[in-house]
């Protein structure tokens, strides 16, 4: 089959969607020392590899490497979004699948879990929460309709899955900070199990115990690696 190609070249001037893309927003990065808050492609401008707030270096020893990736980062990503914008916006029967894009970008280690993560998963906590009392209450959890437990279910293996990274992030922490008697990871550990055992039991129309209680032990999950993060935190001593 001959290669179809695009009429004219890509001005711009057609009503593609994504032709009003040309101003992203930055994508935005924090100081942990001052929580300064700062585009990423500051970063590439100053060169000095300097937290724009409190001018402290961002990573001591690496500012070469840092400053180079966020250029690499921000003009690769505006390459790759407006292609992918450019692909999706084309007339046929294609439909890219993003999974494993955002897979991969959930793999990435991203530095504000430790501090942010927990109060991030209060924030879910919450939603899931939302959704539960959002739900018929002359009914039992397991008799909801199809599409609600489905929703239910998805929702707290989301939850659960984050509570894993959670743990492995607790992991990491302890053993970075050097502290031995620390809970918190396998509090996150736990409720991860239990609340891939609610989300099994909603789908099974077995007996899930009581969502609403699991979602509290949730926060206190989250309370309390909130509180490792906080007692403990992790000081560049190189
Ligand atoms: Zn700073």
């Amino acid at each position: 089959m001959n290669v179809a190609k695009p009429e004219t070249g890509d001005d711009g001037g057609s009503s593609q969607p994504g032709s009003g893309s040309s101003n992203p927003r930055p994508i935005m990065a924090r100081c942990l020392s001052c929580a300064a808050q700062f585009p990423l492609g500051k970063l590439a401008e100053t060169r000095d590899g300097r937290c724009p707030g409190c001018r402290q270096h961002l990573s001591p020893g690496w500012t070469t490497l840092l400053v180079e990736e966020a250029e690499n980062i921000e003009t690769l990503r505006q390459a790759f979004v407006r292609a992918l914008r450019r692909m999706a916006g084309l007339p046929g029967t294609l439909e890219i699948l993003p999974d494993v894009i955002l897979e991969d970008l959930d793999a990435i280690p991203w530095q504000r879990n430790i501090l942010t993560e927990p109060t991030s998963l209060v924030d879910e906590i919450q939603k899931v929460r939302d959704r539960l009392e959002g739900l018929d209450p002359a009914i039992a959890v397991s008799d909801q309709t199809v599409d609600e437990a489905n929703q239910l279910r998805a929702d707290l293996q989301a939850l659960s899955n984050r509570f894993i990274r959670l743990g492995q992030l607790l992991d990491a922490h302890q053993e970075a900070v050097g502290i031995r008697d620390a809970t918190a990871g396998q509090k996150a550990r736990r409720i991860a199990s239990e609340l891939a055992q609610e989300a099994d039991a909603v789908i099974d129309r077995g007996r899930p115990r009581d969502v609403a209680n699991r979602l509290e032990q949730a926060d206190e999950a989250a309370e309390a690696a909130r509180q490792q993060a906080v007692m403990h935190p992790q000081t560049e001593t190189d």
